[in-house]
């Protein structure tokens, strides 16, 4: 297959996304991204439990960090964007809540904001956004609402 390629001599990218790797949710996140919060162009990572994973680094050249690192220096992202999902099994899923729905989302917001201070003593310039993807009508919908 060979395919247009769009970034031609082009370096830099607006921001880095890290969400989780869980497939039921990347897609929708890349919806979100580009359409509410208007990132066009962007590093994706994804590592299990997104938040969770910069949470549990012990240093700055652990995997997680440096999947936000590499954009923020070789692509001179300025945003930097964590997505937690519901039910999301690095953390036990939905289960560990016992279908507190609240509880579980606020424990998310809790991770959320830990991450975020955690990558702002080391990019205390960047713009740090905060989402959580919740799904609500049963289970029938995903909605990102964004974490002050
Ligand atoms: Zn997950």
């Amino acid at each position: 297959m060979k395919l247009p390629f769009s970034y031609k001599n082009i370096h830099s990218c607006e921001a880095v996304v890290l969400a989780c790797i869980d497939f039921r949710f990347w897609k929708e996140t890349m919806k979100f991204v580009e359409e509410e919060l208007g990132i066009n162009t962007y590093d994706f990572p994804k590592m299990p439990g997104a938040a969770k994973a910069i949470n549990d680094c012990q240093s700055e050249t652990d995997v997680p960090l440096q999947c936000i690192g590499v954009p923020c220096d070789l692509h001179h992202a300025q945003k930097i964007v964590i997505i937690n999902h519901a039910d999301c099994g690095a953390y036990g899923g939905s289960a560990e809540f016992n279908g507190d729905l609240e509880a579980e989302q606020k424990f998310h917001e809790g991770e959320l904001k830990k991450a975020k201070e955690k990558i702002l003593t080391q990019y205390p310039g960047k713009e740090i956004i905060l989402a959580y993807a919740k799904l609500t009508d049963g289970g029938e919908s995903v909605e990102f609402l964004k974490i002050a």
